[in-house]
């Protein structure tokens, strides 16, 4: 049997199904799972994203058996809609759209109206008795085939696009403002001149015969898939180039006959904080394009709609409750009023904000759509997104007094929220470029609408600002997605980009003065308006707002709870001082995973210095009996704060160097002096010290557990803090529960000799001070020796510890602090599919983790495994650690509530 590359949809049924997105891309399976729950669609059929990625590896050839699927499908549209392709009297038109598996928006191209021709036009113009409407068709049609299928760009980079070029002289001819004021007249020497300037431009013709238009903007389908912005979309969202895209071509419905048509974009609720009821653009007597491009403000479904069509309003509200109890998801759908008719051009899950999409899981559960399985899915919440209820809001005082001082200078429509200052800048190369150069000052994009090209500028601004476009527009659509604070169709602003300025009323702003902007209520300011913490920082780490005042933190809370209830991995926290670890408690830490030593070492450098610089054991031991008192405060600290709740203590871990070397004696004059005083070596000896301790490649050198095993006084000293902070708390009445970690062993014999010392330090300690504490020894797995030989570590180790910073490191050979020049470029390139340091590599870091697992539990089959390195709290590399076993993940406080989310996650998606 021959392959199937055509799926059909019409007359009530679909081949195809909403399950069925790899094959038939989103667009295409949600057109036939609408018809297949009786919603009104133009019949239409799907080709497969397996015919794209076959038109790829073929030379840009279809495959053979195409042809006559899809002249068989056309027959099928012909016969649902009553209509036939290129005929005279009753003539067929169809769109051809694309449609990936996740949806790009706006990257990849669609052709509308194909069908038309010299005369068709003529019977489309009798049989709508609108020839203007015919004609204009026609001239969309021209136009949108010559750009997207005969691929008709403008010669230079100065010249701007021909057929627009040649539409504004005709209306300047005319001396009228709207494309909707041409004469039909006039429309029709448009369609000579657009025909014109393709052929002149391209050597080719317009094609006249519909089946040959129908092929050609297939092709273009496909080619969009490849189109730059389309590669740089995929790169930035992670979608893989081996997709494909679906083309879906599609019977033609109208919003343009006249003042019962019309077209709308809508969301089933709110997707920016995510409040209930339907949200949405519409146009009348438009054609469905026109909404998403922004050019005109459009209405607002939920205030006008119901008033202007309200046949049409109640249709669409039905369609609307009925899509959400089917999908069990917020919809974005596309529609168009063909005289007062409903016609459902497209739907899909919305996309929203952290803070939408927190509301809208817990208000669907509320509502009994969903369970918490299901409310807990991944694609419904992605955990890092959790970060924009902890994004700030405008300091109220502050923006009183802005109001106060009448800076506020528009209002819009809130599209992604947050409170965001910054310097205005206009155009999104300069945003980028500006961003590189200085990451730290906040931009504000100023534009009359964005496009797909402005994508980059958008992630380098702050906060997104559009005087034209609704909530469905480009720009809202994106900084949702990219939770970014955005303010769309701001009518006030008046931008002129020559100037480089914005005009409201008598005042004007140039690039480069501040500006303020609140995503929550759509008020932008002159100035600056300083911003402060969210509601739910507010309530779980400031303490400034109780609990019961914010419906945020309500549902946030609730949102948490329930991933508890379903998560396996603990979740731990990376911690070196006691009141970040109370923050981390505070979002649901449940011990320390990583303390790093070092980092007391830093505020106590003198003694540090002079242990460095000693001599010989004695003077060592005294100079690190200055240290002891510091480091034993500081644990007994963190042992308070967490309050049993294990703590893991890594003994000391960078090279030496890192506290006293060259440059410090040369930025500090006097040093060498001092540490000659101390030591009691010449100045010159003490720089020949300083000197031995350099190092070529410090990463590899003299470091971790290598210290403790030639200097044994330092882990000594670390052990006696340890147990005489453990024995002092515990003696106060709290629990205490430390972890000793022994860092980067490779060797079983490092780790048992490190462990030796630590044993017997414990011993003295608890026999000095007449009380026992319980305790663990383990051990980091950091570098791959340890993960292949973590059968021999564990006969001893009582746990392990994933460092996957150094393990990534380690493995792929490759410096976290040098790997900067080359990384983007790999990236770019496909080389490698995500940064390593941020996801985990599971293919190769991850194998090597796998082994340790393994191995380790072999030999002690409870063994405690947990992960510290900056992956801890990465949803990806969560999931993944779910996957392999581990006990519990550890991560910085800000983000322990994406790692509790992202391991509920893992444990309800398997
Ligand atoms: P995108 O993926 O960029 O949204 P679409 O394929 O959805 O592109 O097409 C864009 C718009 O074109 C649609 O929202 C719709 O308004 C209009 N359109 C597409 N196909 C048809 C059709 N068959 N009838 C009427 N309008 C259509
Ligand atoms: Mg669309
Ligand atoms: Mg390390």
């Amino acid at each position: 049997m021959s392959t199937k590359y055509v799926y059909f949809f019409g007359d009530g049924k679909g081949e195809g199904n909403g399950k069925m997105k790899e094959l038939l891309g989103g667009k295409g399976a949600n057109l036939a799972e609408m018809v297949n729950i009786g919603l009104p669609v133009p019949a239409g059929f799907t080709i497969t994203t397996e015919t794209c990625t076959h038109f790829y590896a073929n030379n840009k050839q279809f495959p053979a058996e195409l042809k006559a699927q899809v002249e068989e499908a056309i027959k099928k549209i012909e016969k649902a809609m009553g209509a036939e392709l290129g005929s005279k009297t009753n003539p067929l038109l169809v769109s051809c759209r694309s449609g990936a598996r996740e949806s790009m928006p706006g990257m990849m191209d669609t052709v509308l109206n194909i069908g038309l021709n010299d005369e068709t036009v003529l019977a489309l113009a009798k049989q709508s008795g609108n020839e203007r409407f015919a004609w204009d068709s026609y001239r969309r049609f021209v136009q949108m085939y010559g750009d997207v299928v005969l691929d008709l760009k403008p010669r230079s980079k100065t010249e701007r696009d021909p057929f627009e070029h040649a539409l504004e002289h005709k209306k300047e001819k005319a001396g009228v403002q709207e494309d909707n004021q041409l004469s039909v007249a006039q429309l029709k020497e448009l369609v000579q001149e657009f025909k014109d300037l393709i052929k002149d431009r391209t050597g080719k013709s317009f094609p006249t015969d519909p089946m040959e238009q129908v092929w050609g903007a297939v092709g273009a389908v496909f080619g969009s898939w490849g189109n730059d912005r389309a590669v740089v979309y995929r790169r930035t969202y992670g979608i893989p180039h081996e997709w494909g895209t679906a083309a879906n071509v599609q019977a033609m419905v109208f919003g343009n006959l006249g003042d019962d048509c019309a077209t709308g974009v809508a969301l089933t609720r709110d997707c920016a904080i995510g409040t209930p009821g339907f949200c949405g653009d519409y146009l009348i007597n438009a054609q469905g394009e026109d909404v998403v491009a922004g050019i005109r403000t459009p209405l607002r479904i939920e205030e006008t709609l119901s008033k202007d069509m309200p046949k049409s309003y109640e249709q669409l509200d039905e369609i609307g409750k009925k899509l959400e109890k089917h999908f069990k998801e917020v919809q974005d759908i596309e529609f168009t009023i063909q005289r007062n008719k409903v016609w459902m051009l497209q739907t899909r899950n919305a996309k929203r904000t952290g803070f939408a999409a927190v509301r809208i899981a817990v208000d669907f559960l509320e509502e009994g759509l969903i369970d918490e399985k299901e409310m807990l899915q991944k694609r419904r919440l992605p955990a890092d997104d959790l970060n924009q209820l902890l994004q700030p809001i405008f300091d109220p005082a502050a923006k009183k007094q802005a109001d106060k001082e009448g800076r506020l200078l528009a209002k819009g429509i809130t599209a992604g929220p947050g409170a965001a200052s910054g310097k205005i800048v206009f155009f999104a190369e300069d945003a980028e470029r500006m961003h590189e150069k200085d990451p730290k000052t906040d931009l504000i994009l100023v534009r009359r609408e964005t496009s797909p090209e402005d994508l980059r500028g958008m992630k380098a601004a702050k906060g997104i600002l559009t005087a034209l476009g609704g909530a469905s527009s480009h720009a809202a659509l994106v900084s949702r997605q990219m939770g970014k604070a955005c303010i769309v169709g701001c009518g006030a602003l008046n931008i002129d980009y020559d100037k480089g300025t914005i005009t409201v009323g008598s005042k004007v702003l140039k690039a480069g003065d501040f500006l303020s902007m609140d995503g929550f209520t759509g008020e932008v300011f002159e100035g600056k308006v300083t911003t402060k913490p969210s509601e739910v920082i507010q309530v779980l780490i400031n303490k400034t707002m109780k609990p019961e005042e914010s419906e945020v933190f309500r549902r946030f809370d609730k949102l948490m709870k329930i991933a508890d209830k379903h998560r396996k991995l603990r979740v731990r926290t990376n911690a070196d001082l006691p009141n970040q670890a109370e923050e981390a408690i505070s979002f649901g830490a449940e011990g320390i995973g990583l303390c790093r030593t070092e980092h007391m070492f830093f505020d106590h450098l003198d003694e540090i210095r002079e242990m460095i610089v000693a001599d010989n054991l004695e003077h060592r031991e005294k100079a690190l009996a200055k240290l002891l008192p510091f480091q034993r405060k500081d644990f007994a600290g963190l042992f308070k704060a967490m309050d049993g709740k294990p703590v893991t203590i890594r003994l000391i871990d960078p090279p030496l160097h890192e506290f006293l070397s060259d440059a410090h004696l040369e930025s500090d004059p006097k040093l060498a002096e001092k540490l000659s005083k101390w030591s009691g070596k010449s100045v010159e000896d003490v720089k020949k010290r300083v000197e031995e301790l350099h190092e070529f490649n410090p990463m590899l050198g003299h470091r971790g557990c290598r210290l403790g095993i030639v200097y044994p006084e330092i882990t000594r000293m670390q052990a006696r803090a340890i147990f005489e902070a453990a024995v002092e708390v515990q003696k106060a009445g709290a629990k205490v529960f430390p972890e000793v970690m022994v860092p980067l062993a490779g060797f079983a014999t490092e780790f048992k000799n490190q462990e030796k010392i630590i044993r017997e330090t414990a011993e003295k300690v608890f026999k000095e001070t007449g009380t026992k504490v319980e305790y663990m020894v383990g051990t980091m797995i950091e570098i791959p020796r340890a993960a292949v030989r973590a059968d021999q570590i564990a006969e001893n180790a009582e746990f392990f510890s994933f460092g996957t910073n150094d393990l990534t490191q380690t493995t792929l050979g490759m410096s976290r602090d040098d790997y900067g020049p080359f990384i983007g470029f790999y990236r770019e390139n496909d080389i490698i599919g995500n940064d390593p340091f941020q996801q985990i590599d599971q293919d190769g870091v991850g194998e090597l983790m796998k082994i340790g697992v393994e191995r380790g539990r072999k030999v002690k089959s409870k063994l405690k495994i947990g992960i510290c390195g900056e992956h801890g709290g990465d949803p990806s590399s969560v999931m993944f650690c779910h996957r392999i076993g581990l006990d519990y993940v550890s991560c910085s406080p800000f983000r322990v509530p994406i790692a509790r989310l992202a391991a509920a996650q893992a444990a309800v998606e398997g």
